[in-house]
């Protein structure tokens, strides 16, 4: 190949937009409670320093050689977990009782929509939750990549996200719905039909960036009721096609017959679970794929319904919780999760702490927002623990975590990749 001027200016106009921030200096952090690798307990007065992006060393208090030019941040009294990691969020939506959601698809310019969502990153950070999958963009097209990307280029604060862009569905099977059938609605996310359209569509969100397909395997196709969308034919074809290019998916499903499909299929994950059986979830941790529940949405939606704490719960609560300890005592992997975007960005704590009211233990619910979910991710190399080697995405809090989850609501410091992103004095 002849190279140019031309390419080779190209090349390194491309080589600058892909480039990741300067590593940050040396930090080290002294004196603070450290939870284990194993995620079970808690180690005294340990300091733990950062280089190039990453966990170090980790030694009791004053006992490691750091290198000239390290930051130092007096963590004593304080508790450092694993940066928090949200399974399903959808950073492009914002709560339904500011503005219901078929508006914000249909009349919220995409411009207004992705400003809206580089303001949740920021919250999500702050809130210590260093990890997203994104769970689709319910109608704002690919913006979760150029999210994704402004953040991983350190242009905006927010956390590692994992893109599914536009999520697939069948026809008659979302949202906006109930128009007159003449008129064709946009949808808020991307309409497939058969095995063939089905791996045509998930081989252009990958060429668009997507780091994990979504597919909804079923809905409510006629008002009140939710029945399975795909076949098995046109789920194994999603399945099938992601795992050629190496993504994992992650499958909707509220039915028996439309988790049946997905776990068939060979998703990775079942997002909301609510009428999983006892068969199912023996099906789902044979096959090794993770339950995502998404308390916390069901939570909101019965607010925004009318429902108040302390009232007799209503059935999408009792249904909820009901599935919940059906899958924990079933021994299924359960990941957080909750569906952030129903309800407010940086409130994703709420899903912990539903877990925990449900029957997890609060070090349960920490690991399935670390351990677990870097595991179903496939990034339990990289993150979920404080251990040397791992990424240094790191939270502190006051109090202990183990006895007490709800002292992650208000970190009092967040670092990702080595960076100090928020420090509360
Ligand atoms: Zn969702």
């Amino acid at each position: 190949m002849k190279t140019s001027v031309a390419t080779i200016a190209i090349f390194l106009l491309s080589a600058l937009a892909f480039a990741a921030p300067p590593a940050p200096a040396p930090l080290l952090l002294t004196g603070a409670r450290v939870l284990d690798p194993s995620g079970d307990r808690l180690l005294e007065g340990r300091d733990v320093l950062i280089e190039n992006g990453r966990i170090a060393a980790i030694g009791a208090a004053g006992t490691l050689q750091v290198p000239a030019g390290t930051q130092r941040i007096d963590l004593a009294g304080l508790t450092l977990i694993p940066g928090l990691i949200e399974m399903h969020s959808h950073l492009l939506l914002h709560p339904y009782d500011e503005t219901p959601w078929d508006d914000q698809v249909l009349k919220e310019p995409l411009e207004l929509r992705t400003i809206r969502a580089v303001v949740a990153a920021r919250a999500t950070l702050e809130a210590g939750f260093t990890t997203v999958r994104d769970l689709g963009t319910e109608g704002a097209g690919f913006a979760d990549v150029a999210l994704r990307d402004a953040i991983a280029q350190g242009m905006i604060p927010g956390p590692r996200v994992f893109a599914a862009t536009r999520a697939l569905v069948a026809t008659g099977s979302y949202g906006p719905s109930g128009f007159d059938p003449r008129w064709e609605i946009p949808k808020g996310a991307q309409v497939v039909d058969g095995p063939v359209a089905m791996r045509k569509a998930v081989r252009e969100q990958i060429a668009a960036g997507a780091d994990w397909i979504k597919v909804y395997a079923d809905y409510r196709r006629r008002p009140g009721v939710t029945t399975p969308t795909f076949t098995q034919e046109e789920m194994a074809a999603a399945v099938d096609e992601a795992r050629s290019a190496g993504l994992p998916v992650a499958a909707h499903a509220y039915t028996e017959e439309g988790i049946r499909r997905a776990v068939l299929a060979g998703v990775s994950t079942i997002e909301h679970g609510t009428n999983v059986t006892d068969e199912l979830l023996a099906l789902m941790k044979q096959k090794g794929v993770a339950l995502v529940p998404t308390l916390a949405a069901s939570e909101a939606v019965s607010r925004y319904a009318g429902w108040k704490a302390g009232e007799p719960e209503p059935t999408r609560i009792k249904e909820a919780r009901a599935m919940f300890a059906r899958a924990l005592k079933s021994g299924v992997t359960i990941a957080n999760g909750s569906d952030v975007g129903v309800f407010a960005h940086g409130k994703n704590a709420r899903e912990l702490e539903l877990m925990v009211a449900y029957g997890m233990s609060p070090g349960q619910a920490l690991k399935a927002a670390t351990i677990t979910a870097a595991t179903v991710l496939r990034k339990d190399k990289d993150l979920g623990r404080i251990a040397p080697g791992y990424l240094a995405d790191l939270v502190a809090v006051k109090g202990d975590p183990l006895a007490d989850i709800s002292v992650i609501e208000t970190p009092a410091l967040v670092v990702r990749e080595g960076r100090a992103e928020k420090r509360r004095e």
